[in-house]
């Protein structure tokens, strides 16, 4: 069966292979999912780099699906949005690092600042944002604690700003993610509550060397301090792209150099061997 468009299927077609099989059945069972806990967080740790302290994680969710072991979002997230199921599993994800937030508060850890992906289907609904705050709410968690990363296609749409405008009210951060992927650039951004830019990984993985300086990526982090934003750079991999980065004037860095996404359960112990190291 090849995909016809979003979400339907050609089941004609002579090429059927075991991904798109792999998708029809996803399909089929992310509601018995969401009721049986199958989704879970990992979490990056971003770092100051400044300080060289860990100053949030990014949760990141992943299915542990019974029968196809542990899938992540590139194969699932555009498939929830198609249908729709991007937008019980989006307030999943809110009451998982909830979960999360009280859970390490209990082992005695720092407070810690979570950030959480929200796709563009879900700022178009009409509840979002209180959907969101109540979620919060209920478990005892101040938006501070929270920082929403949405991308460009939400600060174009007037839902979505009303929903970012409620949030920034409450207390909640906001990052625009993949920078330097969408069309825009940042003169759309004065009119949108944001606080902090995410320089994608695609502009990130060009810093190759102490050498070869990424205008695009000095020119971003130039114009961003100048409208008051802080930034944070992803798919940071190397120590030549810290350094870059660090000397360029960027603020925060995630990657693979630092960490990988990991279970909650690795949290404490990567926070503990981090800040000695
Ligand atoms: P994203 O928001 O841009 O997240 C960053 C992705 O880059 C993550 O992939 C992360 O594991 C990966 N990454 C981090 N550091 C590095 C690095 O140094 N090198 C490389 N090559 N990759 C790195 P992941 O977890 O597979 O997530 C993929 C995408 O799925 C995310 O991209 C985001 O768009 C989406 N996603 C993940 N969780 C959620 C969610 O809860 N809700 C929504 N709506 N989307 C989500
Ligand atoms: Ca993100
Ligand atoms: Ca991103
Ligand atoms: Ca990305």
């Amino acid at each position: 069966a090849k995909k016809a468009g979003r979400g339907q299927y050609r089941f004609f077609d002579q090429s059927l292979n075991l991904r798109d099989v792999e998708q029809f059945h996803l399909e089929q069972s992310f509601s018995e999912a969401l009721h049986n806990r199958e989704f879970v967080l990992h979490f990056q740790p971003q770092v100051a780099l400044d300080s060289l302290q860990v100053c949030g994680f990014e949760a990141l969710v992943r299915w542990q699906h019974p029968r196809f072991g542990l899938v992540y979002p590139d194969r699932f997230v555009p498939l929830a949005e198609s249908t729709g199921f991007i937008v019980p599993l989006g307030l999943e994800v809110v009451r998982l690092a909830c979960e999360q937030i009280v859970a390490w508060r209990e082992q005695g850890l720092p407070p810690q600042v979570v950030a959480v992906n929200a796709s563009p289907v879900q700022l178009a609904q009409p509840d979002f944002s209180e959907r969101v705050l109540a979620i919060l709410a209920q478990h005892g968690v101040g938006p501070d604690r929270f920082d929403l990363e949405i991308t460009e296609t939400s600060i174009l749409d007037s839902t979505a700003l009303a929903h970012l405008e409620a949030l920034r009210a409450a207390g909640m951060s906001l990052s625009l993610d993949d920078f330097g992927t969408g069309y825009s650039g940042l003169a759309h951004l004065e009119a949108v509550p944001v606080s902090k830019l995410k320089i994608d990984r695609s502009l990130v993985a060009k810093i190759c060397n102490r050498h070869d300086d990424s205008p695009i990526v000095s020119s971003t982090i130039i114009l961003a301090k100048r409208m008051n934003l802080s930034v944070v750079a992803e798919g940071v991999e190397t120590r030549e792209q810290v350094v870059h980065l660090t000397v360029a004037g960027c603020d925060i860095a995630q990657g693979y150099h630092f960490s990988r996404p990991m279970p909650a359960a690795e949290v404490p112990a990567f926070l503990a061997q981090f800040g000695r190291a």
